[in-house]
């Protein structure tokens, strides 16, 4: 097992990253790119490739664009509403796990952009099946999200025949460096299945034994090839065009617009997934029991990357939040209907060997390998060096809403709805 000679990302990355004879990785080298690319000239190009889809007839929407009460949602919008002056349909999956304050961003976000939103509510009793199902098959609670939130936006371009989808960044590009901001990757069926989903489409989970019929996921299908290519549906990132910044654009977000914040259990990033009790929480301590990381070394490497901390204490913070335990959990196993044995014994199928091995008195301990692989040691003279400092990440002062805020809201109001 190897770790970046710059961040702290080892060989394990699901995502696969590869490391140069230097031992820095590709995510770090093609970090690099955004300082070196010229950035006006790429928004330009941007801009040309929005202006194509302006539709002129007025009758229907320029462009779909995916949103949920946080991550970059505001600052996509914000782009192509204000910035282009382009017309969207924004699209949303309900991934039930909703915090009231994801609730009021969200509310908040149709409003103060002036858009319109469809909303994807699959039913309950579907997605705690199919829920159950993804656990015990691959060790994810999280499955039915990201397949509803990687295909609703599909689903909805075909029906409505807006050919233009416009998504924040691909994280083939800005964690690991699979491509190039210059290979201008697109959206792809292809791409959702291996990573996104872990190999699982929707047709696979259907299943007697958990109750999931075909109908059942139906909701997840990817649109028919024809049916892509009649209207000639393309996704494009923003991140190949504008430099990717996804804490200033927060900041820039807040002030502007009052996005709020949220501290999270399991990261020092209070910004970007304060819409969901699960995200930073159970479902990435499942993580971390499963590939000993969590998403704090996501935000941690990309700080490094950003040149705003050291690799020590990048290193320092995830020492500090990736062993904690979840603060959700049994809101989770009551949700689900499990108990706590159940939910362990299942997650525990899906350690990998590589990370994880049994002592001698049957508890689980990290491999030696991959105990030094993740205790960063430090590379004097290998580090990029800082260039600014951020203050601490804000916090702002949570809006009112009559959504309970200790609990899912399957379907909230928010606060200007
Ligand atoms: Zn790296």
């Amino acid at each position: 097992m190897q770790t970046c000679t710059r961040c702290l990302y080892t060989s394990q990355h699901p995502l696969h990253l590869t490391f140069d004879s230097q031992g820095v990785c590709s995510g770090c080298r093609v970090h690099e790119e955004k300082d070196q690319l010229d950035w006006s000239g790429r928004a330009a190009k941007l801009g040309q490739i929005l202006e194509g889809y302006r539709n002129r007839s007025g009758n229907n929407y320029d462009c779909v664009i995916p949103v949920s009460g946080a991550r970059d949602s505001y600052f996509i919008v914000h782009t192509i509403r204000k910035r282009f002056g382009l017309n969207p349909l924004l699209v949303t999956y309900n991934k039930h796990f909703n915090t009231a304050t994801g609730v009021r961003n969200l509310a908040n976000l149709r409003t103060r952009m002036d858009c319109d939103i469809m909303t994807l509510t699959v039913n309950p009793v579907t997605v705690k099946n199919i829920t159950r199902h993804t656990m015990r098959r691959m060790g994810s609670m999280y499955w039915h999200c990201i397949a509803g939130q990687t295909v609703y936006p599909v689903q909805v371009a075909v029906k409505f025949k807006i050919p233009l989808i416009v998504w924040g960044a691909h994280q083939g590009v800005d964690q690991v460096g699979m491509y190039s901001h210059l290979d201008e990757v697109e959206m792809t069926r292809k791409y959702r299945k291996e990573h996104d989903l872990m190999g699982c489409e929707a047709e696979d989970i259907v299943d007697d034994f958990d109750g999931i019929s075909e109908q059942d996921v139906a909701p997840f299908f990817y649109p028919d090839n024809r049916e892509i290519e009649r209207v000639g549906v393309r996704g494009i990132y923003l991140n190949n065009y504008l430099r990717w910044d996804s804490r200033s654009q927060h900041e820039q977000m807040i002030r502007e617009y009052g996005y709020e914040t949220l501290q999270q259990t399991r990261t020092f990033d209070t910004y970007h997934d304060v819409d969901c009790w699960n995200y930073s929480d159970v479902h990435d301590y499942i993580k971390y029991l499963k590939l000993g990381y969590g998403k704090v070394t996501d935000h941690a490497c990309r700080e490094i990357r950003l040149r705003r901390m050291t690799r020590s204490e990048g290193a320092a913070l995830v020492q500090k939040f990736a062993t904690l335990e979840p603060r959700n959990l049994n809101l989770f196993l009551d949700w689900l209907g499990i108990t706590r044995n159940a939910f362990q014994y299942i997650v525990d199928q899906h350690r990998s060997p590589a990370v994880w091995r049994r002592n001698e008195s049957w508890d689980w301990e990290m491999t030696p390998e991959a105990a030094s692989a993740l205790s960063f040691v430090p590379l004097p003279g290998q580090e990029l060096q800082v260039e600014t400092r951020h203050s601490d990440y804000w916090q702002t002062t949570p809006g009112k809403s009559t959504d309970a805020d200790n609990r899912y809201i399957l379907i909230g109001k928010g606060v200007n709805a």
